[in-house]
């Protein structure tokens, strides 16, 4: 599944190639007919991201907002003219789900010149096409139309984001006003709970837009035991894990992949850093950890695996 960064990155990709334009909607697939008629014709004013939920609102007062959930297999895909590619800042990947995938640089043959979005391929939920470009979602768990009290009702079930403009706004000064912003909200959330933190990092409502690789990765990075319980942390380990989780998410909207491995504990200095050395715990059950003698762990929690070095979290 998608974690935040990849939903973040979505939304700023949107925002870019649609925001402005008035866009037309459709359901090719037929399941979204109803919203889609809600949203044709309409201006795209932007998009955002809370965890998970990516929200794109729709002029002109800003009342109708599209929600997607991506779930296991929805993604998005792009395509358009010179322009359309252009305006991305994140360089118009073709997908975005699990694994982005580039547009890569285009041929100097010269591409055809833009005439329109080609047939729908397979079950296109939603269809949004600009006069330069057009986005096709499939396979999402989640698309439905929202008025804007709806949308707060989502958004006030989710936890804080980490990768909110504000998440470290309220550390700026420390020890000046009682904390408050999201890293305050992230403390509070895990206070509230005995389920151990592994689990507790999960959960949606008490952090969003956290999935299984940045779960295992940030609680290896702060050497945090997966089955303590969350509100036995102490204030600078929920703190550290706040900070670890801001800055690695940071880095995966950079990116649009996550590495979590500092230069020096990766072997091979001159190889690509992305797979095979991107991570410390996830998916590597049975290799060596990277800091200590022990081998990675792996361990079935909710449903969910969860990787850990027993040596360095235990
Ligand atoms: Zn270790």
């Amino acid at each position: 599944m998608p974690e935040g960064h990849s939903i973040h990155r979505l939304a700023r990709q949107i925002s870019d190639v649609f925001g402005g334009q008035r866009v037309s909607v459709s359901s090719p697939q037929g399941r979204f007919a109803d919203g889609a008629a809600l949203l044709d014709g309409r201006e795209v004013i932007g998009a955002s991201a809370h965890g998970k939920q990516l929200f794109v609102h729709f002029g002109p007062d800003g009342t109708h907002h599209l929600r997607v959930h991506l779930g296991l297999y929805g993604a998005f895909s792009f395509g358009g003219d010179e322009s359309f590619a252009g305006a991305s800042s994140i360089g118009a990947p073709r997908r975005i789900g699990e694994r982005e995938v580039s547009a890569g640089p285009r041929d100097d043959g010269g591409a055809p010149a833009y005439a329109g979005p080609p047939p729908p391929v397979g079950a296109v939920r939603l269809r949004m096409v600009s006069e330069h470009g057009w986005a096709d979602l499939r396979g999402a768990s989640a698309c439905e139309v929202l008025s804007t009290l709806e949308m707060a009702g989502v958004r006030s079930r989710l936890g804080p984001d980490p990768l909110a403009d504000d998440a470290l706004g309220d550390r700026a000064a420390p020890g000046a006003v009682p904390p408050s912003g999201p890293g305050a909200e992230f403390a509070r959330r895990l206070g509230a709970t005995r389920t151990m933190i592994g689990t507790a990092l999960m959960d949606q409502a008490r952090v969003a837009g956290v999935g299984n690789i940045y779960r295992a990765e940030a609680l290896f990075r702060g050497r945090l035991d997966p089955w303590q319980s969350a509100n036995r942390l102490r204030p600078e380990q929920v703190d550290g894990l706040w900070r670890d989780l801001v800055s690695l998410m940071r880095d995966g909207v950079r990116d649009g992949r996550i590495i979590t491995t500092a230069a020096a504990d990766r072997p091979e200095p001159g190889a690509d850093v992305w797979p095979e050395q991107a991570y410390y715990v996830y998916q590597r059950a049975g290799q060596g950890c990277r800091r200590c003698p022990a081998d990675i762990a792996v361990t079935e929690v909710a449903g969910r695996k969860l990787y850990w070095c027993p040596g360095c979290q235990g």
